[in-house]
């Protein structure tokens, strides 16, 4: 998730261009760059944050320019790497959010045909194969080069001489901001508002070509189209936000188009065995803090059922001083910064100890990316709320995509199943907004938990963690106590907990303990305590022993706690704003744990 801006008009392009790359640091952060048409084709970029660089950037005048701030998806965060990239002749400019699918084997085409390439990014392909189809028509260029990818993209290019900039856009959001004698385009409205609140949303697949005095838009079919600009009335404070409350919920949102972007980035090169080679796994170890720890534990049920490996899951800050029992699992450290220090130090150990290693990390080119002997990154964008969702999410993916990818390497799943499961898994975006558009269902269901003081959070089998994570998150963000539970384990002790005011949410899904969780929750409602549960659409048995049934949508058992993992964040966020907790900064707490 990067942010683009581009500007034609009668200011100081590198002005503009700075300004809303400021604004929208938010979707990227790891390095800058801007291109700028005067005398030729200026070009100046960096890694390392806007603040840093930008007083480096000469003192172009030129009243046309591109600019980019990256969040890393292919290719580490370095000058190398950052955006806008060149083709060979230096004619072409070219920025780009969203991720190129079939980058490998465009960029063999192009080198066997001659391009000289600068960096390891899936992008540059893109400014090669606009080089390879330019006769001097930049729009053409651009549109008969995507025409060649597959894969997900706003861009935004320019040619030499040109008076205009030439976009583009699938499933990445790109927006124009018309003015008087002056137009700008940005990911988002955040980066516009300054210089005009009329904007035009374009569609998806379609191009434009925006000058300082024209905007033409062309839909996906190439055939000219009308898009007519609103006006928007939310401030730049809202704007920055998304429109959205608090960052939590804006992040929850965003979930749709994170898993797509974790399974886009991954999914081919997972069965390339581009991330984990053909290597001898007879067991792994599961290594992390926090949220991350209840993804590793969800992935130990997905690695043992589709790979039929023994699984464990060790925290970090306990792995790291055990005594370990000279066996060599293959080890994977989950950290969605990868600076998490307990993470690091467990790293370390692992290798210590002779294991081999695999990190899973939102953070291209982190510490642990580096320390590991493989890297799998889960491509969430940045989040900036404290409480994990949609790195989350996406650390679920990576264990799906692992689980897919060791089970086949070991002959334990058919094709069958691998199709099957790849198909739900690419379907996962639509679930999710199915969630989504109950939230309101969910808001007022929550009513029962936002003036308790404790509350209960019960599963079985893989939704065992999931419910630790959903306690967790209403732990964190509403301060009320939350016990994640096997259920089968309340009749152990936490029973003697509960009566009318220790609400409990408890999740019921379609697989053989199915029965047994139905008793649990019968054996919780007779002791009054209110219970909230989450279950199939269609599960009458669950309602009938519930007080509120929240419906998820119909998905294999295997793939259940995403969509659960959805209510659970959604419960956790409304209780909050009831109780009018600070949402995105809880108390005490910090988005990333560097000290051990
Ligand atoms: N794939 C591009 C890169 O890594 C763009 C990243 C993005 O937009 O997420 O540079």
């Amino acid at each position: 998730m990067c942010g683009i801006v581009g500007y034609a008009g009668g200011r100081r392009a590198v002005d503009v261009l700075l300004d809303g790359l400021r604004r929208l640091e938010y979707r990227g952060y790891d390095s800058a760059g801007v291109a700028i048409s005067y005398e030729g084709l200026k070009i100046f970029k960096d890694v390392g944050q806007l603040s840093k660089i930008q007083s480096n950037i000469p003192n172009w005048e030129g009243g046309m320019g591109i600019g980019h701030t990256r969040w890393a998806t292919c290719g580490r965060p370095s000058k190398e790497n950052s955006h806008p990239f060149t083709d060979c002749s230096g004619r072409i400019a070219l920025v780009h959010n969203g991720i190129i699918e079939n980058h490998l084997s465009l960029r063999k085409q192009l080198e066997e045909e001659g391009h000289k390439f600068t960096s390891e990014t899936d992008t540059e392909v893109l400014v090669h194969l606009m080089e390879r189809h330019y006769d001097g028509n930049t729009h053409a260029a651009l549109v008969t080069a995507l025409s060649e990818v597959k894969g997900t993209y706003a861009v935004a290019a320019m040619a030499e001489g040109d008076d205009h900039i030439v976009v583009a856009r699938k499933e990445n959001p790109l927006v124009i901001g018309v003015g008087v004698g002056e137009n700008i385009l940005a990911s988002d409205v955040t980066a516009i508002l300054n210089l005009t609140s009329r904007v035009i949303y374009l569609e998806e697949g379609d191009s434009a070509i925006v000058s300082a005095n024209d905007i033409t838009i062309f839909d996906a079919q190439g055939n000219r189209a009308k898009r007519d600009p609103t006006t928007i009335t939310w401030s730049i404070e809202d704007a920055e936000k998304g429109g959205f409350e608090h960052y939590m919920l804006k992040e929850i949102y965003e979930q749709p188009t994170a898993i797509h972007n974790s399974l886009l980035g991954n999914l081919d090169e997972i069965y390339a065995g581009a991330i984990i080679p053909d290597i001898d796994v007879t067991s792994v170890k599961l290594v992390a803090c926090g949220s991350s720890s209840h993804a590793a534990m969800v992935g130990k049920y997905i690695i043992e059922s589709m790979a039929k490996l023994p699984t464990t899951v060790e925290l970090a800050s306990e792995y790291r001083y055990s005594p370990g029992t000279g066996e060599n699992p293959f080890t994977i450290l989950l950290t969605q910064s990868g600076e998490t220090a307990d993470t690091l130090a467990a790293a370390r150990e692992a290798r210590r100890r002779g294991c081999r290693t695999m990190s899973v990390t939102n953070m291209v080119g982190s510490t642990i990316s580096r320390e590991t002997d493989h890297v799998f990154y889960t491509n969430a964008g940045p989040e900036t709320s404290v409480a994990a969702t949609k790195s989350y999410i996406t650390q679920l993916m990576a264990m799906y995509l692992l689980g897919l990818r060791l089970g086949t390497m070991r002959q334990a799943l058919d094709r069958a199943e691998v199709r099957n499961i790849s198909t739900e898994l690419r379907s996962m975006p639509r679930y999710v907004n199915g969630v989504l558009d109950e939230a309101s269902e969910i808001e007022n269901a929550v009513e029962m938990l936002a003036s308790a003081n404790h509350a209960f959070y019960l599963g079985r089998n893989i939704n065992y963690p999931t419910m630790l994570e959903g306690a967790l998150k209403l732990k964190e963000v509403s301060y009320i106590h939350a016990e994640g539970y096997a259920a089968g384990e309340l009749k152990h002790g936490p029973l003697a907990l509960l009566d009318a005011t220790t609400p409990v949410v408890a999740a019921c899904v379609n697989d053989h303990t199915r029965e047994k969780m139905l008793g649990n929750i019968s054996e919780v409602a007779a002791r009054d305590s209110p219970v909230l549960g989450i279950g199939l659409e269609d599960d009458r048995d669950l309602a009938a022993i519930t007080d509120i049934k929240i419906n998820i949508p119909t998905v294999s058992p295997i793939l259940s706690p995403v969509p659960l993992t959805v209510v659970l964040q959604l419960i956790a966020y409304y209780v909050a704003k009831k109780r009018g907790c600070p949402i995105d900064r809880p108390r005490n707490l910090a988005k990333s744990v560097t000290v051990e």
